[in-house]
């Protein structure tokens, strides 16, 4: 093959393996939804689809350095797991919480019938997107903008790289507001089971592909969704950059409410807070909730109320 064929295929690749893997996992959750056992089979959706981010990460990725180890990849995948899974296990061995609480609550909650049950169900899933995301968007900004909340995020964004890993490494208490922010509107406006499920399952898939460190070109999509572009920018240690691009799944409200960034330059390599995070899994779920470890989160002096140095991704260093 030739440099050129070759940077011909690399620039293909690039340009269509967001689309492709996000329609390919879309695919897959159809196909697991219509079997008898359809958490089971969309983990294992879920999980080809991480092995299939993972190689791509090492053939083309956006950032060389990001591929060294960082020492978190334990805790990266317990706290995946805690999130993800913990709340399944009373349904079903599993990787999706929202689905698992889709099944089990949302038959009984539903208070009254204003969902639009008689569109199609791909604008019905739109339409619950969009509305969930509004609830993501509000507890993911509070989270940035609101030290108490600080306390728990900081945990996502004090990685040093970004890769598929550690897209699901968040703070238990941080993804609980999450979930409660972006379903309980659905739950009460008596959306259906299966509107649940799909908003499961393009959240599932957009966040990995949002994590993910393959040199992805998304251009016009970069409009529309939370694509890597976007992230990683919200990964800055530059306050200016890092409290932008709130949006989990689409970027409809940082356009609406002005977060929206994307400029021509290159995001940033270096990327993380300036708190310190304990090491240990179970330390870093009790850290928040101690004076001692929330003032490490922010990065003041044991000792003392006054910041060490301003703290990135807090409201202190504005
Ligand atoms: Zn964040
Ligand atoms: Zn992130």
């Amino acid at each position: 093959m030739t440099d050129e064929r070759k940077s011909r295929l690399y620039v293909a690749a690039s340009w269509s393996l967001w689309p492709m893997i996000f329609v390919a996992g879309l695919t897959g959750a159809g196909f697991a939804f219509r079997t008898q056992t359809p958490l089971l089979w969309f983990n294992v959706v879920y999980l080809a689809t991480v092995a299939a981010i993972a190689t791509f990460e090492r053939l083309m990725p956006y950032e060389k350095q990001w591929l060294q180890r960082d020492g978190e990849t334990f805790n990266d995948i317990a706290h995946t797991l805690l999130n993800k899974g913990g709340v399944q296990i009373a349904a079903a061995i599993g990787v999706s919480a929202p689905m698992a609480i889709a099944t089990v609550v949302q038959p009984s909650l539903a208070v009254s019938e204003i969902w639009p049950v008689e569109w199609p169900l791909a604008l019905q899933v739109v339409l619950g997107l969009i509305i969930a995301e509004f609830g993501l968007y509000v507890a993911h900004r509070a989270a940035h903008e609101w030290l108490t909340l600080w306390r728990f995020h900081a945990l996502h964004h004090s990685v040093e790289r970004l890769w598929v890993v550690n897209t699901g490494r968040f703070h238990i208490i941080d993804s609980l507001i999450k979930i409660a922010f972006s379903q309980i509107p659905l739950y009460l406006m008596g959306a259906p089971l299966t509107v649940f499920l799909w908003i499961g399952a393009v959240t599932a898939f957009i966040g990995l592909l949002t994590h993910c460190n393959i040199d992805v070109r998304t251009g016009p999509l970069d409009w529309v969704f939370s694509t890597p572009r976007l992230h990683r920018w919200h990964h800055s240690k530059v306050l200016a950059e890092g409290n932008t691009n709130y949006g989990e799944n689409l970027v409809l409200w940082d356009q609406i409410f002005g977060t929206y960034f994307n400029p021509a330059r290159r995001p940033p390599v270096e990327i993380g807070i300036s708190g310190r995070i304990a090491e240990g899994f179970i330390e870093q779920l009790v850290q928040p909730f101690s004076s001692k470890g929330f003032r490490a989160i922010l990065g003041r002096r044991p000792d003392t109320r006054e910041p060490a140095v301003p703290e990135a991704g807090s409201p202190e260093a504005k």
